[in-house]
């Protein structure tokens, strides 16, 4: 069990980090904002809590990851959260991306296929608590959340072998859906921008290794 303490310790390691973000190029305040104000060494085993600071990423349950801060600021940056943003996230995890979006204003709807994560990250008091902006979803991403769309912006956080044509339907006009796309161990990070005409344009922001989006619910396949 993590300590649900912070500390200035751990506030001083928070700071260095996003010094260090900003030195590998983060250049969004609001981002780094949100970086500093989430206590990450709350969403990882005691074990490895002392380097929660690092830009690292880290193993959780279910043989899933928490994403390392680079790559949450830059996927966060790439949204361009605006306050009241509804907000769909594929790969709840730990639900310490979840909370970034959140502290940025954002009303997040995050689905998470595996259970025990699910039930886990749903039961975490200190999200519940800090941020009742965030609602959970046990589920397939692939299918995204059809009766809450359309949504303002799509984040993907596992990686995925295609664009999921319902995320892209369930995204409005004029919205952002950060994805990386690609098999195996690595990525490209897509940005996808909507049209009114339901076409969409993308660029590719850089590589990245994600564990995999798999179809479907449950352990892995
Ligand atoms: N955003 C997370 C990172 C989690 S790693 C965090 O901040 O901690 C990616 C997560 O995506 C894993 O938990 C994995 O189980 C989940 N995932 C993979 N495929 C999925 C799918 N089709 N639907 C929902 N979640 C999926």
């Amino acid at each position: 069990m993590p300590t649900y303490t912070d500390s200035v310790l751990y506030q001083a390691k928070r700071q260095e980090l996003v010094n260090q973000l900003r030195k590998a190029g983060i250049t969004n305040e609001k981002v780094l904002a949100a970086i500093n104000a989430v206590p990450r060494h709350y969403f990882l085993d005691s074990a490895f809590e002392h380097f929660a600071y690092e830009n690292r990423a880290f193993n959780i349950a279910s043989g899933q990851t928490i994403s390392q801060p680079y790559t949450v600021a830059h996927q966060s940056a790439l949204l361009n959260i605006a306050k009241f943003d509804k907000v769909l996230e594929i790969g709840t995890g730990s639900g310490y991306q979840a909370c970034i979006l959140a502290e940025l204003g954002a009303f997040v709807h995050t689905i998470e296929r595996q259970k025990v994560l699910f039930e886990q990250t749903s039961k975490f008091a200190f999200i519940k608590q800090k941020y009742p902006t965030i609602k959970l979803y046990y589920g397939d991403g692939y299918l995204g959340l059809p009766k809450l769309a359309p949504f303002d912006k799509v984040i993907v956080t596992a990686g995925a072998p295609f664009i999921p044509p319902a995320l892209v339907e369930q995204l409005k006009p004029g919205g952002i859906m950060v994805i990386p796309v690609g098999e195996d161990d690595k990525q490209q990070m897509l940005k996808i921008v909507k049209n009114a005409d339901g076409t969409y344009e993308h660029t590719i922001t850089g590589s990245f290794t994600f564990v995999p989006m798999l179809e479907g619910t449950g352990k892995q396949q």
